[in-house]
């Protein structure tokens, strides 16, 4: 039977439908019907469902499963969850598929329960093939497979075209065809690419790059002022790349450039051509960003190298000195650890995988707890224990650590209720509060409400602010913090822009001297003088003073002589579960 040709207009289950009245098996059919968007012609398309058709009918397979995971494996990627690396789109997707499909078809998934005849044995096949049983039962898996596979190459497309365009509102022939416009275009660059890969002997470099702060162009100037931009940069592309230089626009303002080359300073040179002809649209000046990766292995998947020249791209934002920047594989730990966290931090808010861990503050001539700061902990229940210093800074970024905030407060709040309530009166926690908190009034609000809510006094929760060069802002919502009866102490004294001027302009209560200071106040007879004078200091201005990072029992001995008395550190205790620090203070008080 000649291999029909099908027209570009009819929707899948069109397609499908018309290759199984022409006898074609479910996977042929199914398979066929998406030939187009992965790239391929309707004969090939046929051959490979048929090679799987024979490991199908081992396993009684509803060849849709196999051939709708193909169509999956050929738009989306073959990622393996495995390799972190990779974005872990091709065993997440399929499990979803093959989890809504078994929900969609009650449960009826081999080709057993659907035709109601073994095809595994010759007999069967015979039937089947004689009462055409495929063409009466099989629609139904094949349709269902195509609402979801349609479904799923949506989702698809919005991100990765991260358009605002609601989806919902085109029609659904056009949103297939921008679907199948885009697979297209990334399937034949990737083709060209693998073909450069093996048949240059030279070198070859991924360069991805995008505009630093586009979104704030497209504010500025208008959406229509940034498509131009972005046209006008696939046409510099194309003037500038030879027929063995291939680009791409992935999405949005991200583009991707991939060629030989000879030597490492060539392809920086290139890079700087590059930037000449694009870096100026109607006098408006883009900065761009490129992230480089040097094919070092041309067995490794195509995607993996994708991935590492992006990564090396996204590492380059963040960086202030240069514009390119070469793939490190440092950059793959920190921006997996970073998607990692950003992926999981809501669950994990859901899921009360965040503690509160206390550290105990000692007082060093009573030998007494006199209070305690509360300090997150991430209990993660595939990776352990995260710490802060690996999360905060990302949520920081991110602005997910209002939500963290609020609840570690909430839970120091009910820890302090909890005291007074067996009578323990005289024990304060400290909160860290990160800057981003004294942006608005907000916190001011929600402190007031939750100390309100647990019935405890304002001058038990104590607020820990980090200090930083003169910053009106943060001055004035300390100010307001103070007024409404709160307790500030001044974080990590003496570690980054240590300026007295903070010490005039916000009234804090007590002054945290950071671990760093206090190392280095150790090393000399100067470092001690300081220490004393800022004990001095602080008594005048009748300020607490407070030792943080206490390790050793010189430093205790330092600290006494000069007449610091309030300590935080391992010397006393490592910061531990609320219980443990509970039964501690227990200890002490009744
Ligand atoms: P920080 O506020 O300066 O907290 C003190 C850090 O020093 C804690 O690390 C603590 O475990 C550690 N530390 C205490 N004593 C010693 C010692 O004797 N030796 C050494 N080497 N370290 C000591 P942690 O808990 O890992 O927290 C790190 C930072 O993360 C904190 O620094 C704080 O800036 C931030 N952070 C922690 N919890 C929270 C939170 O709930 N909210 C916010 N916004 N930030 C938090
Ligand atoms: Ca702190
Ligand atoms: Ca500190």
């Amino acid at each position: 039977m000649p291999v029909t040709e099908m027209g570009y207009n009819m929707t899948h289950k069109e397609k499908a439908e018309q290759l199984l009245q022409q006898q074609y098996h479910c996977s042929q059919a199914l398979f066929g019907a998406f030939a187009d968007d992965v790239g391929l012609d309707l004969k090939t398309a046929f051959k490979i469902s048929t090679c799987f058709g024979a490991g199908m009918r081992q396993g009684e397979t509803c060849g849709c499963i196999t051939a709708s995971l193909l169509v999956l494996g050929m738009t989306l990627g073959f990622y393996d969850s495995q390799d972190k690396e990779l974005e872990v789109y091709g065993n997440k997707k399929t499990e979803e598929f093959i989890r809504i499909f078994t929900e969609r078809m009650g449960g009826v998934v081999n080709c057993r329960d659907i035709l109601g005849k073994d095809i595994t044995k010759p007999t069967d096949m015979a039937i089947i093939r004689k009462e055409g049983l495929i063409l009466q039962k099989c629609p139904k898996a094949i349709n269902i497979s195509i609402e979801i596979l349609e479904e799923m190459l949506k989702e698809h497309l919005k991100n990765i075209t991260e358009s605002n365009i609601n989806l919902e509102d085109i029609p659904k022939n056009d949103e297939m065809q921008s679907v199948l416009k885009n697979v297209n275009r990334l399937l034949s660059f990737r083709r060209n690419v693998n073909n450069l890969l093996f048949s240059s002997s030279k070198d070859i470099g991924f360069i991805q790059f995008d505009i630093r702060k586009f979104k704030i162009i497209n504010d500025l100037y208008g959406e229509k002022f940034g498509d131009e931009i972005l046209d006008f940069i696939i046409r510099r592309l194309s003037e500038n790349c030879s027929k063995e230089q291939f680009f791409i626009n992935l999405r949005s303002d991200v583009f991707m450039v991939v060629t030989e080359y000879d030597k490492e300073e060539d392809l920086v040179d290139f890079i700087h051509k590059l930037d000449m002809e694009i870096s100026c649209f109607k006098n408006v000046k883009l900065q761009m960003v490129y992230g480089v990766y040097t094919v070092e292995d041309k067995q490794m998947e195509l995607r993996q190298m994708e991935d590492r020249s992006a990564m090396a791209r996204k590492t380059a934002k963040k960086n202030i000195l240069t514009n390119i920047l070469f793939y490190k594989e440092q950059f793959k730990t920190s921006l997996y650890n970073k998607k990692f966290i950003e992926e999981n931090m809501q669950t994990a808010i859901t899921e009360r995988q965040f503690l509160m861990y206390l550290q105990p503050k000692y007082s060093i001539a009573k030998n007494e707890i006199i209070g305690a700061e509360a300090l997150v902990r991430w209990r993660h229940p595939e990776r352990g224990m995260i710490y802060p210093n690996q999360f905060i800074p990302i949520i920081e970024e991110n602005g997910f650590i209002k939500k963290v905030d609020y609840y570690i407060w909430e839970e120091a709040c009910r820890f302090i209720r909890r005291c007074t309530d067996i009578g323990i009166r005289f024990c304060p926690i400290s909160i860290n509060v990160s800057r981003i908190h004294l942006r608005d009034n907000e916190c001011i609000e929600v402190l007031t409400d939750m100390v309100e809510r647990n019935g405890i006094p304002k001058t038990l929760l104590e607020l820990e602010i980090t200090e930083t060069a003169d910053d009106q802002q943060v001055s004035i919502k300390a100010l307001q913090l103070k007024e409404e009866g709160f307790v500030l102490l001044m974080d990590d004294f003496g570690s980054g822009y240590s300026s007295l001027n903070i010490l005039l302009e916000t009234p804090f209560d007590v002054i945290k001297l950071d671990k760093k200071f206090m190392e280095n106040m150790m090393v000399s007879n100067k470092g001690k003088l300081i220490l004393e004078q800022m004990v001095l200091m602080a008594n005048k201005l009748e300020l607490g003073l407070l030792a943080e990072g206490v390790e050793t029992k010189d430093q205790i001995e330092l600290l006494r002589s000069i007449g610091c008395d309030q300590v935080q550190g391992y010397y006393y205790a490592k910061p531990m579960p609320e219980e443990e620090f509970f039964t501690l203070l227990k200890k002490q008080y009744l």
